[in-house]
């Protein structure tokens, strides 16, 4: 079998048509980024968020902050952030310098700009499933799979990984959609057994290689989030070797990665939305 490529290039683009329309129709929306300190891979990041933000006529309000900012100085920029009402939604960029406590920071944003979704109350609202804001990469994660019909409800599936952005949201919403839903992690006792139940597999370890094709079952649906850069290029964490096995497969680069940003102007949707709708 060769797996159906699920094209998360070509949803992003639709769903960025989408909020342009939406941005067009909320009369424009504000979305500031804070980039603190030199961090190469964070610079790549908020450009290609800048970038999909301009494009779909999201004004961004670009704060660039020097590695040596104190902890009150950008607690105090995030607060100026927080009561300026062209500012509709707020991204601090992660990593924050070591110096930096990045919980305090997260506390910080004010809860209906948490574009990321990271405030707890946002989190336990997720936890509910109530949530209005919903962390980009999982979000993406959903879309893709509604994108290609996978049924979710009484679906086995499995995550691996449980970190705060991805696999715990990601688990939270499957099994909202009612899936069952098993989490694994750096501690699982026999991958593989668990793996080899899931019809769909979303996989975020940041490890490539961390599922092969001899872990995953006949026509599964396999989920791969990790983006790895390598001297190979960029790969995922599952083997290429899976897509002979799984039914479907996102690809690396070309999957969640770009879907992740435009979930993100999602919530910047949502946070303009909120603060004017109420
Ligand atoms: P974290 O490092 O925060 O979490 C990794 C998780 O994987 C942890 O829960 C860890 O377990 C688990 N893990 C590590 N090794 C193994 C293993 N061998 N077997 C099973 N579980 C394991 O990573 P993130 O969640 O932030 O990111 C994961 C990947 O997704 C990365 O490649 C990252 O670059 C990518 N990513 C991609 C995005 C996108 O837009 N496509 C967005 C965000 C991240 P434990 O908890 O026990 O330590």
């Amino acid at each position: 079998m060769t797996a159906i490529v699920m094209d998360g290039k070509a949803l992003a683009e639709k769903v960025r048509a989408k909020i342009a329309e939406d941005v067009a129709a909320l009369g424009g929306l504000g979305l500031a980024t804070v980039l603190v300190g030199d961090d190469p891979a964070s610079h790549i990041y908020i450009e290609l968020k800048h970038k999909a933000a301009t494009a779909a006529g999201v004004r961004a309000v670009d704060v660039r902050m020097p590695e040596a900012t104190s902890e009150a100085e950008l607690l105090a920029k995030i607060d100026e952030l927080n009561n300026d009402d062209t500012v509709d939604a707020i991204l601090v960029q992660l990593p924050v310098p070591d110096h930096i406590s990045e919980d305090k920071v997260i506390r910080a944003v004010a809860p209906e700009k948490d574009v990321d979704c990271f405030h707890p109350s946002n989190v336990g609202e997720l936890a509910l499933g109530s949530a209005v804001l919903i962390p980009a990469t999982a979000l993406g994660v959903m879309e893709i799979l509604q994108e290609y019909n996978v049924p979710l409800a009484g679906a086995e599936a499995v995550v691996v990984g449980r970190s705060d952005i991805v696999g715990k949201p990601a688990a939270a919403l499957l099994q909202q959609a009612n899936a069952t839903v098993t989490v694994c992690h750096s501690r699982t006792k026999d991958l593989a057994a668990h793996t080899l139940r899931a019809d769909v597999l979303v996989v975020a370890t940041g490890r490539p290689g961390t599922v092969t094709a001899d872990m995953v079952k006949s026509g599964a649906v396999v989920i791969d989030v990790g983006i790895n850069r390598t001297d190979a290029g960029v790969v995922g964490d599952v083997d290429r070797a899976v897509a002979e096995v799984a039914g479907m497969m996102t690809p690396v680069p070309g999957g969640v990665g770009p879907m992740t940003i435009a979930c993100l102007l999602e919530n910047a949707v949502r946070c303009a939305r909120l603060r004017r709708n109420g």
